[in-house]
Protein backbone atom coordinates (compact mmCIF):
# COMPACT_ATOMS: atom_id res chain seq x y z
CA UNK A 1 0.00 0.00 0.00
CA UNK A 2 2.86 2.32 0.93
CA UNK A 3 4.45 2.03 -1.98
CA UNK A 4 1.52 2.64 -4.26
CA UNK A 5 0.43 6.14 -1.96
CA UNK A 6 4.56 7.25 -3.04
CA UNK A 7 3.96 6.46 -6.88
CA UNK A 8 0.67 8.76 -7.29
CA UNK A 9 2.16 10.90 -4.18
CA UNK A 10 5.14 11.60 -6.49
CA UNK A 11 3.43 12.13 -9.37
CA UNK A 12 0.39 14.60 -8.51
CA UNK A 13 0.70 16.40 -4.83
CA UNK A 14 4.10 16.54 -4.20
CA UNK A 15 4.62 20.36 -5.07
CA UNK A 16 1.42 21.66 -4.47
CA UNK A 17 2.12 22.84 -1.05
CA UNK A 18 4.13 25.75 -2.19
CA UNK A 19 1.10 26.96 -3.98
CA UNK A 20 -0.88 27.94 -0.52
CA UNK A 21 0.98 30.75 1.64
CA UNK A 22 -0.65 29.63 4.91
CA UNK A 23 1.15 26.24 4.59
CA UNK A 24 4.37 27.19 3.10
CA UNK A 25 4.57 30.13 6.45
CA UNK A 26 4.35 27.42 8.19
CA UNK A 27 6.31 24.77 6.95
CA UNK A 28 8.87 25.29 9.58
CA UNK A 29 9.44 22.51 12.68
CA UNK A 30 5.67 24.21 13.96
CA UNK A 31 3.93 23.33 11.01
CA UNK A 32 0.29 23.52 11.35
CA UNK A 33 -1.42 20.29 10.28
CA UNK A 34 -4.65 21.54 8.40
CA UNK A 35 -7.41 18.87 8.92
CA UNK A 36 -10.66 20.76 8.87
CA UNK A 37 -11.34 21.30 4.96
CA UNK A 38 -14.67 20.06 5.21
CA UNK A 39 -15.78 23.13 7.08
CA UNK A 40 -13.18 25.60 4.68
CA UNK A 41 -10.24 25.23 2.52
CA UNK A 42 -6.78 27.14 2.52
CA UNK A 43 -6.38 29.68 -0.25
CA UNK A 44 -3.61 29.70 -2.92
CA UNK A 45 -1.52 32.13 -3.48
CA UNK A 46 -3.54 32.78 -7.51
CA UNK A 47 -6.87 33.46 -5.61
CA UNK A 48 -5.31 36.11 -2.89
CA UNK A 49 -3.71 37.66 -5.69
CA UNK A 50 -6.73 37.85 -7.64
CA UNK A 51 -8.63 39.57 -5.03
CA UNK A 52 -6.03 41.88 -4.03
CA UNK A 53 -5.01 43.02 -7.60
CA UNK A 54 -8.78 43.13 -8.31
CA UNK A 55 -9.02 46.00 -5.53
CA UNK A 56 -5.86 47.60 -6.17
CA UNK A 57 -6.07 48.32 -9.86
CA UNK A 58 -9.59 47.07 -10.87
CA UNK A 59 -12.90 47.68 -8.41
CA UNK A 60 -16.04 49.13 -10.10
CA UNK A 61 -19.44 48.36 -9.52
CA UNK A 62 -20.72 45.88 -12.14
CA UNK A 63 -23.17 46.03 -14.73
CA UNK A 64 -24.28 49.60 -14.92
CA UNK A 65 -21.18 52.51 -15.15
CA UNK A 66 -20.35 52.90 -18.85
CA UNK A 67 -16.87 53.86 -18.21
CA UNK A 68 -14.14 51.71 -18.72
CA UNK A 69 -13.47 50.51 -15.35
CA UNK A 70 -16.91 49.95 -14.79
CA UNK A 71 -17.18 47.32 -18.00
CA UNK A 72 -13.92 45.93 -17.57
CA UNK A 73 -14.92 44.95 -13.78
CA UNK A 74 -18.26 44.08 -15.64
CA UNK A 75 -16.37 41.82 -17.63
CA UNK A 76 -14.10 40.46 -15.09
CA UNK A 77 -17.39 39.32 -13.46
CA UNK A 78 -19.51 37.47 -16.04
CA UNK A 79 -16.02 35.73 -17.23
CA UNK A 80 -15.79 34.18 -13.50
CA UNK A 81 -19.42 32.98 -14.03
CA UNK A 82 -18.32 31.62 -17.75
CA UNK A 83 -15.15 29.85 -15.60
CA UNK A 84 -17.53 28.31 -13.33
CA UNK A 85 -20.09 27.39 -15.83
CA UNK A 86 -17.99 25.49 -17.94
CA UNK A 87 -16.55 23.50 -14.79
CA UNK A 88 -19.65 22.32 -13.82
CA UNK A 89 -20.96 21.96 -17.58
CA UNK A 90 -23.44 24.18 -16.46
CA UNK A 91 -24.95 26.99 -19.09
CA UNK A 92 -23.63 30.73 -18.12
CA UNK A 93 -27.45 31.73 -17.37
CA UNK A 94 -27.63 28.67 -15.04
CA UNK A 95 -25.05 29.92 -12.63
CA UNK A 96 -26.53 32.24 -9.60
CA UNK A 97 -23.70 33.82 -7.33
CA UNK A 98 -24.98 33.47 -3.76
CA UNK A 99 -23.57 33.97 -0.52
CA UNK A 100 -22.69 30.64 -0.21
CA UNK A 101 -24.81 27.06 0.41
CA UNK A 102 -26.68 27.98 2.98
CA UNK A 103 -28.51 31.16 0.62
CA UNK A 104 -28.77 28.91 -2.12
CA UNK A 105 -30.86 26.31 0.25
CA UNK A 106 -33.14 29.31 1.31
CA UNK A 107 -33.06 30.61 -2.05
CA UNK A 108 -35.05 27.42 -3.33
CA UNK A 109 -37.19 27.03 -0.25
CA UNK A 110 -38.32 30.70 -0.83
CA UNK A 111 -38.39 31.07 -4.58
CA UNK A 112 -39.16 28.05 -5.98
CA UNK A 113 -40.63 25.97 -3.12
CA UNK A 114 -42.67 28.62 -1.54
CA UNK A 115 -44.67 29.17 -5.02
CA UNK A 116 -45.04 25.59 -6.33
CA UNK A 117 -45.70 23.54 -3.59
CA UNK A 118 -49.23 23.15 -1.51
CA UNK A 119 -50.13 21.96 2.09
CA UNK A 120 -49.40 18.48 2.06
CA UNK A 121 -47.04 18.30 -0.92
CA UNK A 122 -44.26 16.30 0.40
CA UNK A 123 -40.36 17.18 0.31
CA UNK A 124 -38.03 13.90 1.04
CA UNK A 125 -34.26 14.79 2.46
CA UNK A 126 -31.69 12.21 4.37
CA UNK A 127 -30.98 12.19 7.84
CA UNK A 128 -27.68 13.14 6.74
CA UNK A 129 -28.44 16.83 5.87
CA UNK A 130 -26.61 20.09 7.19
CA UNK A 131 -28.50 22.08 9.46
CA UNK A 132 -28.71 24.50 6.20
CA UNK A 133 -30.58 21.54 3.80
CA UNK A 134 -32.67 21.05 6.87
CA UNK A 135 -33.94 24.45 8.98
CA UNK A 136 -35.59 26.53 5.36
CA UNK A 137 -37.85 22.99 5.16
CA UNK A 138 -38.98 23.15 8.44
CA UNK A 139 -39.66 26.92 8.00
CA UNK A 140 -41.73 25.75 5.07
CA UNK A 141 -43.30 23.03 6.79
CA UNK A 142 -44.63 25.91 9.78
CA UNK A 143 -45.21 27.89 7.13
CA UNK A 144 -47.61 26.10 4.71
CA UNK A 145 -47.82 22.48 5.71
CA UNK A 146 -45.49 21.38 3.60
CA UNK A 147 -44.62 17.07 5.15
CA UNK A 148 -40.80 16.71 5.52
CA UNK A 149 -40.10 12.44 5.22
CA UNK A 150 -36.50 11.61 6.22
CA UNK A 151 -34.65 8.75 4.65
CA UNK A 152 -32.82 6.73 7.12
CA UNK A 153 -29.78 5.64 7.68
CA UNK A 154 -27.96 1.87 7.87
CA UNK A 155 -26.96 2.16 11.84
CA UNK A 156 -25.30 -1.31 11.06
CA UNK A 157 -22.87 0.74 8.24
CA UNK A 158 -23.85 4.57 8.22
CA UNK A 159 -25.15 4.40 4.67
CA UNK A 160 -28.25 5.72 3.21
CA UNK A 161 -31.35 2.91 3.56
CA UNK A 162 -32.10 3.40 -0.32
CA UNK A 163 -35.00 0.81 0.07
CA UNK A 164 -36.32 3.18 2.33
CA UNK A 165 -35.85 5.55 0.04
CA UNK A 166 -38.08 4.75 -2.80
CA UNK A 167 -40.75 3.87 -0.39
CA UNK A 168 -41.00 6.93 0.89
CA UNK A 169 -41.60 8.72 -2.89
CA UNK A 170 -44.95 8.89 -3.98
CA UNK A 171 -47.39 11.07 -5.99
CA UNK A 172 -47.20 13.47 -3.22
CA UNK A 173 -43.08 14.16 -3.12
CA UNK A 174 -42.44 17.21 -4.51
CA UNK A 175 -38.83 17.81 -4.07
CA UNK A 176 -36.03 15.60 -3.17
CA UNK A 177 -33.36 17.77 -1.92
CA UNK A 178 -30.75 15.88 -0.55
CA UNK A 179 -26.39 16.21 0.80
CA UNK A 180 -24.02 14.64 -1.99
CA UNK A 181 -21.89 13.90 0.80
CA UNK A 182 -22.66 13.60 4.76
CA UNK A 183 -20.57 16.72 6.08
CA UNK A 184 -20.34 14.95 9.82
CA UNK A 185 -19.35 11.26 8.93
CA UNK A 186 -18.20 11.89 5.09
CA UNK A 187 -20.32 8.89 3.84
CA UNK A 188 -21.12 9.17 -0.08
CA UNK A 189 -24.65 9.73 -1.43
CA UNK A 190 -25.49 7.13 -4.61
CA UNK A 191 -26.86 10.68 -6.68
CA UNK A 192 -27.47 8.63 -9.66
CA UNK A 193 -30.07 6.29 -7.62
CA UNK A 194 -31.65 9.12 -5.78
CA UNK A 195 -32.34 11.14 -9.02
CA UNK A 196 -33.07 8.52 -11.32
CA UNK A 197 -35.93 7.43 -8.68
CA UNK A 198 -36.88 11.12 -7.87
CA UNK A 199 -38.02 11.87 -11.65
CA UNK A 200 -40.04 8.50 -12.11
CA UNK A 201 -42.42 10.68 -9.88
CA UNK A 202 -41.44 13.84 -11.37
CA UNK A 203 -39.81 15.51 -8.33
CA UNK A 204 -37.90 18.18 -8.38
CA UNK A 205 -34.32 17.90 -7.12
CA UNK A 206 -31.54 19.77 -5.49
CA UNK A 207 -28.69 18.74 -3.93
CA UNK A 208 -26.18 20.09 -1.54
CA UNK A 209 -22.88 19.43 -3.08
CA UNK A 210 -21.33 21.28 -0.56
CA UNK A 211 -18.76 18.69 0.17
CA UNK A 212 -18.50 17.00 -3.42
CA UNK A 213 -17.77 19.98 -5.53
CA UNK A 214 -14.01 20.57 -5.51
CA UNK A 215 -13.66 17.07 -5.01
CA UNK A 216 -14.86 15.15 -7.60
CA UNK A 217 -16.07 16.28 -11.22
CA UNK A 218 -19.90 17.21 -11.86
CA UNK A 219 -21.44 17.37 -14.94
CA UNK A 220 -24.36 19.21 -14.78
CA UNK A 221 -25.57 18.80 -18.24
CA UNK A 222 -25.87 15.58 -17.41
CA UNK A 223 -27.01 14.91 -13.91
CA UNK A 224 -30.41 15.76 -14.23
CA UNK A 225 -30.62 17.82 -11.27
CA UNK A 226 -33.34 21.10 -10.75
CA UNK A 227 -31.14 23.15 -8.87
CA UNK A 228 -27.36 22.57 -7.21
CA UNK A 229 -25.54 24.28 -4.22
CA UNK A 230 -22.05 24.81 -2.93
CA UNK A 231 -19.47 27.34 -1.36
CA UNK A 232 -16.51 28.52 -2.77
CA UNK A 233 -14.67 28.92 0.32
CA UNK A 234 -14.70 25.07 0.70
CA UNK A 235 -13.12 24.21 -2.68
CA UNK A 236 -9.83 26.87 -2.10
CA UNK A 237 -12.09 29.83 -2.55
CA UNK A 238 -12.89 32.93 -1.05
CA UNK A 239 -15.64 33.36 1.84
CA UNK A 240 -18.70 35.46 0.95
CA UNK A 241 -19.58 33.67 -2.72
CA UNK A 242 -21.44 30.58 -3.48
CA UNK A 243 -23.32 28.94 -6.32
CA UNK A 244 -26.94 28.31 -7.06
CA UNK A 245 -27.33 26.27 -10.39
CA UNK A 246 -30.61 26.33 -11.57
CA UNK A 247 -31.12 24.34 -14.24
CA UNK A 248 -33.08 26.34 -17.18
CA UNK A 249 -36.01 23.99 -17.73
CA UNK A 250 -37.33 25.37 -14.08
CA UNK A 251 -36.80 29.21 -14.76
CA UNK A 252 -40.14 29.62 -15.24
CA UNK A 253 -41.19 28.17 -12.08
CA UNK A 254 -39.01 30.27 -9.85
CA UNK A 255 -40.08 34.13 -8.04
CA UNK A 256 -36.80 35.50 -6.84
CA UNK A 257 -37.79 36.20 -2.85
CA UNK A 258 -34.70 39.20 -2.91
CA UNK A 259 -35.27 41.98 -5.19
CA UNK A 260 -33.41 45.12 -5.80
CA UNK A 261 -31.47 47.01 -7.81
CA UNK A 262 -29.82 45.51 -10.49
CA UNK A 263 -32.25 43.03 -10.97
CA UNK A 264 -34.60 44.94 -12.93
CA UNK A 265 -35.35 46.45 -16.13
CA UNK A 266 -38.10 48.70 -15.68
CA UNK A 267 -39.74 50.01 -12.97
CA UNK A 268 -42.60 52.56 -11.61
CA UNK A 269 -44.60 53.05 -8.82
CA UNK A 270 -46.75 49.70 -8.41
CA UNK A 271 -44.86 47.33 -11.04
CA UNK A 272 -41.54 45.99 -11.85
CA UNK A 273 -40.47 44.10 -14.89
CA UNK A 274 -37.10 41.67 -13.92
CA UNK A 275 -34.22 41.00 -16.33
CA UNK A 276 -33.50 37.45 -17.06
CA UNK A 277 -31.38 34.90 -15.65
CA UNK A 278 -28.74 35.29 -14.21
CA UNK A 279 -29.36 38.91 -13.22
CA UNK A 280 -33.40 39.03 -11.86
CA UNK A 281 -31.64 36.33 -9.22
CA UNK A 282 -28.73 38.72 -8.02
CA UNK A 283 -30.07 42.13 -6.38
CA UNK A 284 -27.57 44.53 -5.21
CA UNK A 285 -24.06 45.15 -5.77
CA UNK A 286 -22.20 42.50 -7.09
CA UNK A 287 -19.41 40.07 -5.37
CA UNK A 288 -17.59 40.83 -7.77
CA UNK A 289 -13.77 40.07 -6.05
CA UNK A 290 -15.35 37.19 -4.29
CA UNK A 291 -16.36 36.20 -8.38
CA UNK A 292 -12.93 36.51 -9.42
CA UNK A 293 -11.08 35.17 -6.17
CA UNK A 294 -13.63 32.10 -7.22
CA UNK A 295 -12.93 32.02 -10.78
CA UNK A 296 -9.12 31.66 -10.00
CA UNK A 297 -9.25 28.79 -7.39
CA UNK A 298 -12.16 26.99 -10.27
CA UNK A 299 -8.94 27.34 -12.97
CA UNK A 300 -6.55 25.71 -9.88
CA UNK A 301 -9.05 23.01 -9.66
CA UNK A 302 -8.89 22.71 -13.37
CA UNK A 303 -5.02 22.02 -13.58
CA UNK A 304 -5.63 18.63 -10.88
CA UNK A 305 -7.01 15.56 -12.36
CA UNK A 306 -9.95 14.32 -10.53
CA UNK A 307 -9.08 10.63 -10.71
CA UNK A 308 -5.73 11.24 -9.24
CA UNK A 309 -7.16 13.57 -6.64
CA UNK A 310 -9.83 11.25 -5.54
CA UNK A 311 -7.26 8.24 -5.03
CA UNK A 312 -5.08 10.45 -3.07
CA UNK A 313 -8.01 11.06 -0.76
CA UNK A 314 -9.13 8.31 -0.29
CA UNK A 315 -5.73 6.66 -0.15
CA UNK A 316 -5.16 8.76 3.12
CA UNK A 317 -8.27 8.02 4.44
CA UNK A 318 -7.44 4.38 4.22
CA UNK A 319 -3.90 4.82 5.99
CA UNK A 320 -5.66 7.24 8.80
CA UNK A 321 -8.90 4.36 8.98
CA UNK A 322 -6.74 1.46 9.62
CA UNK A 323 -4.14 2.78 11.99
CA UNK A 324 -6.42 4.39 14.35
CA UNK A 325 -8.55 1.31 14.45
CA UNK A 326 -5.62 -0.75 15.95
CA UNK A 327 -5.95 1.76 18.72
CA UNK A 328 -8.57 1.02 22.02
CA UNK A 329 -11.83 1.77 22.11
CA UNK A 330 -11.81 3.59 18.83
CA UNK A 331 -14.77 3.30 16.54
CA UNK A 332 -15.52 4.74 13.15
CA UNK A 333 -18.49 6.53 12.51
CA UNK A 334 -19.40 6.36 8.78
CA UNK A 335 -19.30 3.62 6.03
CA UNK A 336 -15.77 2.30 6.31
CA UNK A 337 -15.52 0.22 3.26
CA UNK A 338 -16.97 3.15 1.40
CA UNK A 339 -14.82 6.14 2.78
CA UNK A 340 -11.33 3.38 1.92
CA UNK A 341 -12.07 4.31 -2.14
CA UNK A 342 -13.59 7.61 -2.23
CA UNK A 343 -13.58 9.41 0.81
CA UNK A 344 -12.17 12.39 2.16
CA UNK A 345 -13.61 13.07 5.80
CA UNK A 346 -13.48 10.55 8.88
CA UNK A 347 -15.09 10.72 11.87
CA UNK A 348 -14.67 8.64 15.05
CA UNK A 349 -15.45 8.23 18.69
CA UNK A 350 -13.32 7.05 21.24
CA UNK A 351 -14.55 4.72 24.45
CA UNK A 352 -11.81 6.85 26.52
CA UNK A 353 -11.93 10.39 25.46
CA UNK A 354 -14.28 12.95 24.81
CA UNK A 355 -13.87 14.45 20.97
CA UNK A 356 -13.49 17.80 22.12
CA UNK A 357 -10.70 16.69 25.01
CA UNK A 358 -8.59 15.09 21.72
CA UNK A 359 -9.48 18.01 19.66
CA UNK A 360 -8.04 20.31 22.06
CA UNK A 361 -5.12 17.47 22.53
CA UNK A 362 -4.13 17.57 18.90
CA UNK A 363 -4.10 21.30 18.77
CA UNK A 364 -1.14 21.84 21.03
CA UNK A 365 0.81 20.29 18.39
CA UNK A 366 -0.84 22.46 15.96
CA UNK A 367 -3.02 20.19 14.26
CA UNK A 368 -6.63 21.36 13.19
CA UNK A 369 -9.44 19.05 13.36
CA UNK A 370 -13.35 19.22 14.29
CA UNK A 371 -15.31 18.18 17.27
CA UNK A 372 -18.66 18.43 17.78
CA UNK A 373 -22.07 17.63 15.56
CA UNK A 374 -21.24 19.57 13.09
CA UNK A 375 -24.32 20.90 12.16
CA UNK A 376 -25.83 18.31 11.99
CA UNK A 377 -27.37 17.80 15.04
CA UNK A 378 -30.40 15.32 14.08
CA UNK A 379 -28.36 12.65 12.48
CA UNK A 380 -26.00 12.64 15.95
CA UNK A 381 -29.77 12.37 17.69
CA UNK A 382 -30.78 9.50 15.18
CA UNK A 383 -27.42 7.57 15.41
CA UNK A 384 -27.52 8.61 19.14
CA UNK A 385 -23.86 9.77 19.79
CA UNK A 386 -23.01 13.26 21.01
CA UNK A 387 -20.70 14.05 18.73
CA UNK A 388 -17.47 12.87 16.52
CA UNK A 389 -13.57 13.78 15.98
CA UNK A 390 -13.55 14.73 12.45
CA UNK A 391 -10.87 14.99 10.19
CA UNK A 392 -11.24 16.10 6.56
CA UNK A 393 -8.48 16.21 3.83
CA UNK A 394 -7.79 18.06 1.08
CA UNK A 395 -5.13 18.19 -2.19
CA UNK A 396 -2.47 19.65 0.03
CA UNK A 397 -2.72 17.29 2.58
CA UNK A 398 0.59 14.58 2.84
CA UNK A 399 0.84 11.06 4.16
CA UNK A 400 3.54 12.29 6.86
CA UNK A 401 0.96 14.82 8.26
CA UNK A 402 -1.74 11.54 8.56
CA UNK A 403 1.13 9.63 10.36
CA UNK A 404 1.83 12.83 12.41
CA UNK A 405 -1.15 12.80 13.60
CA UNK A 406 -1.40 8.76 14.25
CA UNK A 407 1.36 9.19 16.28
CA UNK A 408 0.34 12.16 18.98
CA UNK A 409 -3.26 9.78 19.03
CA UNK A 410 -1.24 6.13 19.76
CA UNK A 411 0.84 8.28 22.32
CA UNK A 412 -2.42 9.58 23.53
CA UNK A 413 -4.60 7.02 24.15
CA UNK A 414 -1.52 4.80 25.03
CA UNK A 415 -1.26 7.41 28.41
N1 LIG B 1 -24.09 21.75 3.49
C1 LIG B 1 -23.01 21.02 3.75
C2 LIG B 1 -23.01 19.57 3.37
C3 LIG B 1 -21.89 21.58 4.35
O1 LIG B 1 -20.82 20.85 4.62
C4 LIG B 1 -21.92 22.95 4.69
C5 LIG B 1 -20.74 23.62 5.39
N2 LIG B 1 -20.27 22.91 6.48
C6 LIG B 1 -23.07 23.69 4.39
C7 LIG B 1 -24.13 23.06 3.80
C8 LIG B 1 -23.16 25.15 4.67
O2 LIG B 1 -22.21 25.85 3.90
P1 LIG B 1 -22.00 27.42 4.08
O3 LIG B 1 -21.79 27.63 5.54
O4 LIG B 1 -20.77 27.71 3.28
O5 LIG B 1 -23.21 28.10 3.57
Amino acid sequence: MLITFFCYYKLIMINLRKDFPYLDINSDSNSLIYLDNAATTQKPFCVIKAISDYYSSQNASVNRGIYKLAENSTELYQRSREIIANFLCAKFDEIIFTSGTTQGVNFVAQSWAKHNLRPGDEIIISQFEHHSNILPWIRLSQELGIVIRYIPINKNNFDLDYKSYLKLLCSKTKLVSITSCSNAIGTNVDLEFIIKHAKDYNAKVLIDAAQSVGHMKFDLNNLNVDFLVFSAHKILGPTGIGILYISEKIHHEVRAYELGGGAVLDVDNFNFTLLKSPECYEPGTAKVAQAIGFSQAINYLNNINFDDLIVHESTLCTYFIEEIQKLKGIKIIGFKEQLKNEGHIVSFVSDLFHPHDIAAYLDKFNIAVRAGTHCAQPLFKNINIAGTLRVSFYLYNTFQEIEFVISKLKDLIKL
